[in-house]
């Protein structure tokens, strides 16, 4: 039996560098891996694999990343034997926090440690590209600047450890629908990464703050206008900045001190109907 993380994310930066022949976009993000997260518990069983999550609604079936991921890395190696999955849910979903690639991540180290399969990160990395863009940084953790669809990574220096309170409204997102609302109208705003990567590499966090910028925000925030109201809501408690994660909906603050981070999470809780947590930024996995 194994027990592993599946770590949440959140975008320090998102910015989309055109279409691909593929049909994908072409993306350069600065990921940020997150305290936040699911639990995965891997048991060997004689044959086949059986999924058990502990959120109503969400799919326990062949359609879960995770069930996917175990088919995969199972196919691929030929492993003799069958895998059930047990998982405790703690990642909002369908909220840009990437929960579904941390399942997937967390089931593809699973296995590779239940099985004694010895495959490297890099393997491992390979295996969850072919499932999904997110995944492989989703194995690693820590400060990445990802590029390509998001699956080519580059290592940064860790964020400086901050505390991060998130507050996701009670919309979903499709990350595919805000590709293409982002298509019919693309903001003009974008991210300064090379300013940011310079920044990060200084241990400069005020300047990095200054540098968080994500072009889906104002795509989704069309929508979705509460967005703005909870960045609002997130400075009025002396968040260092607000910003959109990933295709959204949710806003995370980064915040100095616990004390206020606390203060804003508890006011999120009681004056609006978002799913709020409070964690902080994490390295990567195994330091
Ligand atoms: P991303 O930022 O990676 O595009 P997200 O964080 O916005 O994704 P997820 O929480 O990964 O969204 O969920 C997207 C969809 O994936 C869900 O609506 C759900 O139907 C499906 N899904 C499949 N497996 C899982 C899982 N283990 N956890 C969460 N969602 C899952």
């Amino acid at each position: 039996m194994v027990t592993i993380l599946g770590r949440a994310k959140i975008n320090l930066t998102l910015d989309i560098l055109g279409l691909r022949e593929d049909g994908y976009h072409e993306i350069a993000t600065v990921m940020q891996s997150l305290a936040l997260a699911d639990t995965l518990t891997l048991t060997q069983q004689k044959e086949g694999i059986t999924l058990r999550v502990d959120l109503p609604g969400l799919e326990a079936d062949e359609r879960n990343l995770a069930h996917r991921a175990a088919a995969l890395i199972m196919n691929e190696c030929g492993v003799r034997g069958g895998v059930h999955i047990d998982i405790v849910k703690r990642i909002p979903v369908a909220a840009g926090l990437a929960g579904g690639s941390a399942d997937a991540a967390a089931t593809l180290r699973g296995m590779n440690e239940l099985y004694a399969l010895g495959l490297s990160d890099e393997d491992l990395c390979r295996l969850g590209a072919k499932l999904g863009s997110d995944i492989p940084f989703s194995i690693m953790g820590g400060t990445v600047l990802a590029t390509g669809r998001g699956e080519i990574m580059q290592h940064l220096a860790d964020f400086p450890a901050t505390h991060v309170v998130l507050a996701k409204p009670s919309a979903s997102v499709s990350t595919p629908w805000a590709y293409r609302s982002y298509d019919a109208h693309p903001p003009e705003l974008h991210p300064d990464n090379a300013a940011f990567l310079e920044a990060l590499t200084r241990g400069d966090r005020t300047r990095c703050i200054e540098l968080v910028c994500n072009v889906l925000e104002p795509v989704t925030e069309a929508a979705h206008p509460v967005i703005g109201d909870y960045r609002t809501r997130m400075r009025a408690h002396g968040a260092l900045c607000a910003m959109m994660s990933g295709s959204g909906p949710t806003v995370f603050g980064l915040f100095a001190e616990e004390r206020a981070a606390r203060a804003a999470a508890e006011d999120f809780r009681s004056g609006t109907d978002a799913a709020v947590h409070l964690t902080q930024t994490a390295g990567r996995y195994g330091e």
